[in-house]
């Protein structure tokens, strides 16, 4: 298959999302390609039912309802979305004011577009298994997850969770009142996460409502075709115990693996892209790195940061697109042409 687009987006992450957006508004047309079998990057893979709550002017929302709302957001445009695809070349065509960019995907598909987002986040993901076990995917749907794709499959279940991040403080809360049991295992007790997570957590210990159980490792897994439970080794006394669970939850974070990104030859910083802070342009001109994929003085990763770096990235997109032109600048609030889009008539 071979398509052409105004930018290709790789990531159909938020900040992916809403560069569809803002493209939109300036009447560019957008390709998003995400290697995930889904869209929603980071808020539909790691944390769909978590509320967030520093989105601008929506006091809060669960990532998927987030997601959701972009979606819905960027109904009125023009753009294709393609996914379990990773973008694996680029390479430039050159052209007689500004080049385009020529890119493979991992399906053999090719795409050209003058400008390419990489709206990548932390790369491909891939969550990092429990270490010294063997093989732990045998028991993938079968008791072991690696994140929490719906709260209700954990209801009524004896559950443990493993890791000392955000991610295991936070489920640990989260399920407290819909798992049977938890317990929350780690191999110090100290917790990288939030203090107030922690402090949460440390408060339902307290109530009995939950276990924690430090300084302790996973040993092996116990099960015949369904997990059935753990061996644990506890971190100081090397004594082996038997626990019996219903589902592990392994969340000892993400393998930021960049993938091919790293071979685009462009500058990088910490296995981040730099970009510089007017354009969010990277040092090949016409690649764009917004949201948590990219670096610069001041960089937080947050949704709203990279809706802000796009923002302002589809601005020199659209010099791209059309070369000698200015820019237009309007109010979404007097712009016509998206209002009878939305069927809004006054
Ligand atoms: C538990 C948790 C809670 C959080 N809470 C908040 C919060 O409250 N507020 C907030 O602002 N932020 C929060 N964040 C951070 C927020 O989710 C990120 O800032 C945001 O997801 C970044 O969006 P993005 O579009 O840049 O990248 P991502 O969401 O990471 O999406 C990038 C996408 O690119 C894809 N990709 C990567 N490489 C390729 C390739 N070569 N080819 C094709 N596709 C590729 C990936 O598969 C992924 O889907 C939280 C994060 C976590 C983990």
């Amino acid at each position: 298959m071979h398509k052409e687009t105004d930018i290709l987006i790789i990531g159909a992450g938020p900040v992916g999302l809403f560069t569809v957006f803002e493209a939109g508004l300036l009447g560019l047309e957008c390709i998003l390609i995400d290697n995930l079998d889904k869209i929603g990057g980071q808020c539909s893979e790691l944390y769909p039912e978590k509320p967030i709550y520093d989105i601008p002017g929506v006091a809060n929302q669960t990532a998927q309802e987030h997601v959701e709302a972009l979606l819905e957001q960027i109904k009125p445009f023009n753009y294709e979305v393609f996914l379990s695809e990773r973008v694996e070349k680029i390479e430039e065509i050159s052209g007689d004011e500004v080049s385009s960019w020529r890119v493979t995907t991992s399906e053999k598909n090719i795409f050209e577009a003058k400008s390419i987002f990489i709206a990548a986040g932390a790369g491909s993901f891939e969550p990092r298994r429990p270490p010294n076990i063997d093989d732990p995917d045998r028991y993938l749907e079968k008791g072991v997850s690696y994140a929490v794709r719906s709260k209700e499959k954990y209801r009524d279940k004896n559950l443990l969770i493993f890791g000392g991040g955000d991610s295991a403080l936070d489920w640990t809360v989260e399920l407290s009142d819909i798992a049977k049991s938890i317990k929350l295992i780690h191999r110090r007790d100290e917790f990288r996460g939030a203090p107030n997570t922690e402090a949460q957590m440390r408060e339902l210990v307290k109530e009995g409502k939950i276990e924690l159980k430090t300084p302790y490792v996973i040993e092996s897994l116990i099960g015949g075709d369904q997990i059935s439970g753990v061996e644990l080794k506890n971190f100081e006394t090397k004594e082996i115990e038997e626990i019996h669970c219903d589902e592990l939850l392994f969340l000892f974070g993400l393998n930021k693996k960049l993938g091919p990104i790293s071979e685009w030859g462009i500058d990088m910083n910490n296995k981040k892209i730099s970009v510089d802070t007017e354009k969010f342009e990277t040092s090949t001109k016409g690649i764009f790195a917004v949201g948590d994929i990219n670096d610069y003085p001041g960089k937080l990763d947050l949704i709203l940061c990279g809706f802000h770096e796009t923002t302002l990235a589809v601005q020199e997109a659209y010099r791209r697109s059309n070369p000698g032109e200015r820019v237009p600048f309007g109010y979404t609030t007097s712009n016509t042409k998206l209002q009878k889009k939305l069927g809004v008539t006054d």
